[in-house]
């Protein structure tokens, strides 16, 4: 059992059994998800986002063994006799593919809105040292609380990036595969690093990186032990060094051969502030981009996050090698970083998809949100016909999956693919007197009426069914006093 847990029941008498139910390695199943056999959702606006952008006034989904059995216009066909259906009448809905969160730090949720208005540099080298505190369980709390978020705000399918690894910290990439778990969601945490601490030039404290050697082989067990490579997979391991300034060349160059070798998709870092220009400039004499370009890190197997800097030329790059970009408009916005090229990126080819990025630069967290701000920053940068609400969509659900490799099985509603399905409010006040559902979900304010992951319900009526809310809020609450009660030397020193 790790420390802080008993300083918790000191301070919280209440709270005496608390820690010995939290889970670990075994969780509870997602036991109030009905396995119903045969599920349709009809009478609802349906907007598909495949290739033809095609749209159902009032149509209908039909899920069948976690997949897309039927979709189309008006009611859906009558069942086989005898099988088993549950019809959802969603009359004022919009449904959609479920968003698909392209960039995250769950950890953060331990730190929101500590560190309130820095640069990224600042913000980071503030909040390095009370990372250093985390551990496991700390870890759980806060991936839980930061996947239900995603789940009530439309998301089926989140990738992570964990790059700290404190020495006394337990299994952190446990910790959140097992929160995934939990909540229900489809799941791609990098298992990320730093190896280039201040001593050797890095931005980070020696304190918190990890040896090459180290971090090499933890990311192999990982792969190892955990990636599913399955069409309908739930899990799958990323390779993910965390970004220029704070990773060596050496680490950058193995982890792509390690990925390469593994079959499994690399993610980091790339170009958010000027002052990542200004260091890559300084140490290498070149930009971000040529910077992991000559590391082997463009690829139709790689994203990267935020590429707020990227030049002309860097964006043909991205676009010729077919290398993501998840764009974090929030977090953008938060740290001040830019305005990132969305509109050239799109236009040239690059596969993007959105990201909430981590909740200390991005305490909101909703994804949903995601498509507001995509709109405005391109707006604001482009003018008003730099992007569309159907095309923020698209890049909330198919981009997404093109950054995560699943395109195939994910991210449009057609038949055969994976029943990752989101149902939105787009009635009431948040929509009235809009006629179009995909400008309230864009443009407006929609709640999230349902939500399923491969067939399976996770949220109904606008609440989460696996796990409960006031829960998943007071544990990471618990789990944030207790880092920052750590993070002052009052405990755990
Ligand atoms: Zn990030």
């Amino acid at each position: 059992m790790a420390l802080w847990s008993k300083w918790i029941i000191h301070e919280h008498e209440d709270q005496r059994a608390a820690p010995s139910t939290w889970p670990k390695i075994a969780v509870p199943g997602p036991a109030s998800i009905e396995d119903v056999k045969r599920t349709v959702i009809q009478s609802c606006h349906v907007a598909t986002c495949d290739a033809a952008d095609t749209e159902y006034q009032s149509g209908h989904v039909v899920i069948e063994g976690g997949r897309i059995a039927s979709v189309g216009p008006g009611l859906a066909p009558a069942a086989a006799a005898g099988v088993e259906t549950e019809t959802i009448d969603a009359e004022g809905c919009l449904l959609t593919p479920g968003l698909i969160n392209a960039h995250h730090h769950l950890f953060q949720w331990s730190t929101r809105a500590v560190s309130q208005d820095e640069t990224l540099f600042g913000w980071l080298t503030t909040q390095y040292p009370i990372w250093a505190r985390m551990d496991e369980e700390i870890v759980h709390a806060s991936a839980a609380a930061g996947l239900g978020w995603l789940a009530l705000t439309g998301c089926t399918t989140s990738s992570d990036h964990h790059y700290l690894f404190p020495e006394r910290g337990g299994d952190l990439l446990e910790a959140e595969i097992t929160a995934a778990r939990r909540i229900g969601l489809r799941f791609h945490p990098a298992r990320g690093a730093m190896d280039l601490g201040q001593s050797a030039g890095g931005l980070p404290p020696d304190s918190v990186v990890e040896d090459r050697d180290v971090i090499l082989a933890a990311t192999e067990a990982a792969i190892d032990r955990y990636n599913d490579s399955s069409e309908d997979s739930m899990l799958r391991i990323v390779v993910g060094p965390c970004a220029p300034f704070n990773v060596t060349q050496e680490l950058m160059r193995e982890s792509a051969l390690l990925a390469r070798r593994k079959g499994v998709r690399m993610h980091t870092h790339l170009a958010e502030t000027a002052d990542e220009d200004e260091y890559c400039e300084a140490h290498f004499h070149c930009t971000p981009a040529q910077f992991v370009e000559q590391l082997d890190w463009l690829g139709d197997d790689v994203w990267m996050a935020h590429c707020v800097h990227l030049n002309d030329e860097a964006i043909e790059r991205f676009a010729q090698t077919g290398t993501g970009v998840a764009h974090c408009p929030t977090s953008n916005g938060r740290l001040g970083a830019g305005i990132a090229p969305l509109t050239s990126m799109l236009r040239a080819g690059v596969p993007v998809g959105l990201g909430v990025d981590g909740p200390a630069s991005n305490e909101s967290g909703r994804m949903v949100d995601e498509l507001h701000q995509a709109l405005l920053l391109a707006r604001l940068r482009g003018g008003p016909l730099a992007l569309s609400a159907r095309q923020a969509l698209r890049t909330a659900t198919v981009g997404g999956a093109r950054c995560l490799g699943r395109d195939r099985e994910l991210g449009t509603i057609e038949t055969g693919k994976l029943a990752d399905i989101a149902v939105w409010d787009v009635g009431g006040l948040a929509g009235s007197g809009i006629a179009d559902p995909v400008a309230t979900l864009v443009f407006g304010a929609p709640a999230l009426h349902r939500l399923f992951v491969g067939g399976r319900q996770v949220v109904s009526e606008g609440r989460l069914l696996t796990a409960d809310e006031e829960d998943l809020a007071r544990q990471a609450g618990r789990a944030a006093e207790a880092l920052r009660v750590r993070a002052a030397g009052g405990f755990y020193a």
